[in-house]
């Protein structure tokens, strides 16, 4: 149903870790209460992917499935949609999650990598939106946002969890081939997935903050051994809960105030005004 976009402070954009279930409905942290569904909106790019719309005690929390992706529309048209969305709502905090395969040898399937970095080699790198700043990518990753999904993962997670690690965006949909990777692994990233960019600078072009929790779920091709579907489709269904509790947990315990993390500082003045 087309509605007015609410507002809201915080953002989930769902992925493959959180697809198998009902966000937020499946989760039992307490306080979760589901405010609307079915939320769709007009953008100047087209109608928006469906939204829900949750909070727990005093925020307000837009969500998204599968990165907003759906058939026929174009990853980069699907992208602006949803951030075109999350900007006239007011998001200032983002956080994403998605299954990635893992190029750097020592990462397994299952491990949890928080990445601090990104080398885009993704055909959408024009998808902004309000191209009035530059946007400088230092920091490309919130520190607070990410210290929470930390900390909520290392409460949630029995397994391995890295705090850093470089996420290669590739433009998907399709898996890399051996050669790529073998091409790609020599750029210096730890994992392989196709949704950071440009989900992390659209957030810095809107003035919001981003960070994401990627679990592995395949070595990537040609990097330790071939990766079983069995085990993908297992990871697909068995760890979407504990993915989901991490981010409710993570942004139970951050604020909307962008004072302290910096990220904004890095949101410069455009000098090219026509
Ligand atoms: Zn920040």
């Amino acid at each position: 149903m087309k509605k007015e976009i609410p507002k809201a402070d915080f953002a989930i954009i769902g992925g493959s870790g959180t697809f198998s279930i009902d966000f937020p409905e499946d989760l039992e942290t307490e306080g979760i209460q589901l405010l609307e569904t079915d939320l769709t909106f007009d953008t100047p790019y087209g109608e928006s992917p469906i939204f829900k719309l949750f909070s727990i005690g005093d925020k307000e929390i837009l969500t998204c499935r599968m990165h907003g992706w759906r058939k026929d529309i174009r990853r980069g048209m699907a992208s602006r949609q949803l951030f075109w969305v999350l900007k006239e709502a007011g998001v200032k905090k983002i956080i994403g999650e998605g299954g990635v395969g893992s190029m750097n040898r020592l990462l397994d399937p299952r491990d949890i990598v928080i990445p601090t970095d990104f080398i885009d080699f993704t055909d959408r790198k024009d998808a902004l939106i309000l191209c009035e700043h530059l946007l400088v990518m230092r920091q490309p990753i919130c520190p607070q946002i990410h210290l929470a999904l930390l900390t909520s993962a290392q409460r949630r997670h029995t397994g391995r969890i890295f705090e850093r690690g470089i996420y290669l965006v590739t433009e998907g949909p399709r898996f890399e081939s051996p050669a790529e990777i073998s091409m790609m692994s020599r750029w210096g990233a730890d994992i392989v997935g196709q949704s950071l960019a440009p989900e992390v600078y659209l957030a810095r072009d809107i003035g919001a903050c981003y960070a994401g929790l990627y679990m592995v779920v395949n070595y990537a091709e040609g990097v330790v051994k071939d990766w079983s579907h069995g085990e993908l489709r297992d990871i697909f269904y068995q760890e979407s809960r504990k993915v989901a509790g991490i981010l409710v947990d993570a942004l139970i315990s951050i604020t909307k105030s962008q004072k302290g993390c910096g990220c904004m500082a890095f949101r410069k003045p455009t000098l090219l005004k026509e």
